[in-house]
């Protein structure tokens, strides 16, 4: 399987601390890139502006490090967008700059996001990853995810890495990247990561370990989906809840406390659900009948593949959270799409 950024999470995690404390303190240099500045790269480094409705994106990689065409680099940062900006409504910010830093391998290793002092995915990736590896990447979208989302305080990196996990699947099932059977294949299999470890006398807030903050942030993203749309009909859900932060102005570089997001979220649903879900899995280890989840929602294994049953009680959510919408946004339309290539000014010889 593809590693992962979450299986990085422990370097992630203290170089995101780092940042974001650096960043707090007015420490960080105004337009200091991150990782570009003294990589080797930086001396004939090229950009190029993917377009898109509402967007751009800057992409800051060295074309010869790399045996993937600029094109199929491309494709997987427009898909990306497409799949981001579909389940948001629009993609999380105007302007976002994307930096790809070569390393041994055919595998995209990591991935971090930051939104000050301009928001920036920095993305790790071996110099013989393939169009095909990328086709099934969703760590871009993971990182995307990341940029439509207010900053918190360090205590609930869960909710950040959470949202970005659950969504980054989310989103690519609806814009038809992957199947809906993987989506929930992939629950399935990674949700049960994030059950409190036994004897465990925290919740989410305190966990330490690094699987559990990625799918026991998801898991509460699964939890407050559902309740979310049981409380409204299945009318809305945490797409709904997540695209009112947006609204409201929520993203990466904004700091928000933990009450201001939740309760933005609880009042466009017209339902307390998320600030009643913090209460059971945030400060307390909580764990769900996950084998009744799958039930209720129609999700079971048969003879080695995943099977859904449109008859089980939850169906009508699971197709609401997972299936792909019947009347994609304009933006998801690839003909909106165009790429423009330059050299840097600076980077001429
Ligand atoms: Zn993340």
């Amino acid at each position: 399987m593809r590693m992962r950024d979450y299986r990085l999470v422990a370097a992630f995690a203290i170089s995101l601390a780092l940042l974001l404390r650096a960043e707090r303190a007015g420490a960080e240099r105004a337009n200091a890139p991150v990782g570009t500045a003294t990589s080797p790269a930086a001396a004939d480094s090229e950009s190029d502006i993917v377009r898109f409705a509402g967007g751009m994106i800057r992409v800051d990689y060295k074309a010869t490090d790399f045996t993937l065409t600029r094109e199929e680099l491309h494709e997987w940062v427009r898909q990306s967008a497409r799949a981001t900006a579909a389940y948001f409504g629009r993609f999380p910010v105007p302007y976002a700059r994307l930096v790809i830093e070569p390393a041994r391998g055919d595998q995209v290793t990591m991935g971090r996001a930051v939104g000050r002092p301009e928001p920036r995915i920095v993305v790790t990736m071996g110099r013989r990853t393939t169009a095909a590896e990328l086709a099934n990447e969703s760590l871009l979208v993971h990182e995307m995810v990341h940029l439509a989302v207010p900053d918190h305080d360090i205590r609930y990196l869960w909710l950040h890495e959470g949202i970005a996990t659950y969504v980054e699947n989310v989103a690519r099932a609806q814009a038809g990247l992957m199947t809906v059977e993987a989506l929930w294949a992939e629950f399935m299999r990674e949700i049960p990561e994030g059950l409190p470890e036994p004897r465990a006398t925290g919740g989410l807030d305190d966990t330490r370990s690094d699987r559990r903050r990625y799918w026991g942030g998801a898991l509460f993203c699964l939890m407050a989906d559902i309740e979310i749309r049981k409380a409204t009909g299945n009318r809305q859900g945490l797409q709904d809840a997540l695209r009112a932060l947006q609204r409201q102005g929520g993203n990466l570089s904004r700091m928000w406390t933990l009450e201001r997001t939740i309760d933005i979220a609880d009042r466009n649903t017209g339902a307390p659900v998320l600030a009643a879900l913090y209460r059971t899995m945030g400060p307390r280890p909580h764990a769900p009948d996950l084998t009744r989840l799958w039930r209720e929602l129609g999700i079971r294994h048969e003879r080695g593949r995943i099977v859904l049953d449109n008859a089980a009680p939850l169906a009508a959510i699971r197709r609401a959270i997972s299936d792909r919408p019947s009347a994609p946004l304009l933006v998801a339309a690839p003909s909106v799409v165009r790429v423009a290539t330059y050299r840097e000014a600076a980077a001429r010889p």
